[in-house]
């Protein structure tokens, strides 16, 4: 395990993954009813963008970097920055966990997985005064089976971000988004993937179709065509039984991030159903 998201963190990638993130939890919070959130690969939870790791690659200065004031946008954009504004944005930026955490009601639950032992420990610091949060150093994929269906709790989300450093990572991907579905077809299924070049997502999708799984959306922005694949040229979020009305959300946050992520205009943001309901 090489990967840290410590060298990552608020880049463009974390960027779109967590405006997304949002305003999907936005639609859970409508209701009173209580739901969990299972976050399978989970980091540290909040990140200094100060430190060694975040200097050496200087990766958020392209991403959370290009927005020191928040611009005029839609309520999407806006929430989204005023949300990691007021959990230390832009010098501290949240992980997945921060930003899940921070809208917790009492009735919700939030279940974090980390595999890294450093990051796990780091992870469980963080939360140690939230009641609402677990955290588990243990393996995100094998998490499904141990915690789906949610005890006690009817809605939800799963959130899979795993960091892509097995070549079958697009399999492993496919597999959980059909377990998860499986086990919790009422729970709503977020992955995260990366865009390299288009091939492999092709191949997902495929994947993804040929399991016969329904309501599929898929959200992708791309800073630059893929045609160089040793870049990280864009990323997606695949949501399946995405809430009523995401995709014009979705269309709306990326469509208003783009230009300040890719400002060179070679960049594009697709939403599109890749399986009807
Ligand atoms: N979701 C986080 C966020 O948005 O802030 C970032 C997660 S990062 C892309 C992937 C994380 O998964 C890393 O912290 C890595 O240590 C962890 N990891 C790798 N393999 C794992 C596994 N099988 N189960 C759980 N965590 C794993």
């Amino acid at each position: 395990m090489n990967y840290r998201h410590a060298y990552h963190a608020g880049n463009f990638a974390d960027m779109m993954k967590h405006g997304l993130l949002l305003v999907i939890l936005r639609h859970l919070l409508r209701k009173p009813a209580g739901f969990l959130v299972l976050d399978t690969h989970s980091g540290c939870g909040t990140y200094d963008l100060d430190s060694v790791e975040a200097r050496k690659t200087g990766e958020w200065r392209d991403g959370i970097g290009r927005f020191d004031t928040i611009p005029e946008g839609p309520v999407e954009l806006v929430d989204y920055l005023h949300s990691i504004q007021a959990l230390g944005a832009p010098m501290r930026y949240p992980g997945s966990p921060g930003l899940i955490a921070s809208v917790l009601r009492e009735q919700d639950r939030l279940i974090c997985c980390e595999l890294h032992p450093e990051d796990a420990t780091i992870l469980r610091h963080n939360f140690r005064r939230k009641d609402q949060v677990a955290v588990h150093e243990r393996d995100g994929y094998t998490a499904l089976k141990a915690f789906l269906p949610p005890r006690n709790l009817k809605r939800g989300l799963i959130l899979i971000d795993p960091p892509f450093e097995k070549t079958d990572e697009f399999d492993t991907l496919a597999e959980a988004i059909r377990t998860s579905r499986k086990l919790f077809p009422m729970g709503i299924v977020a992955a995260w993937y990366p865009i390299k070049h288009r091939a492999p997502v092709r191949q997902f999708h495929d994947t993804l179709r040929d399991a016969g799984l329904r309501d599929l959306l898929d959200c992708s922005l791309l800073l630059r065509s893929p045609t160089d694949p040793s870049r990280l040229n864009g990323c997606g979020l695949l949501v399946a039984s995405p809430p009523y009305h995401f995709d014009e959300q979705a269309k709306t946050l990326l469509d208003a991030l783009l230009p300040i992520l890719a400002p060179d205009g070679e960049g594009s943001v697709e939403i599109r159903q890749i399986v009807e309901e």
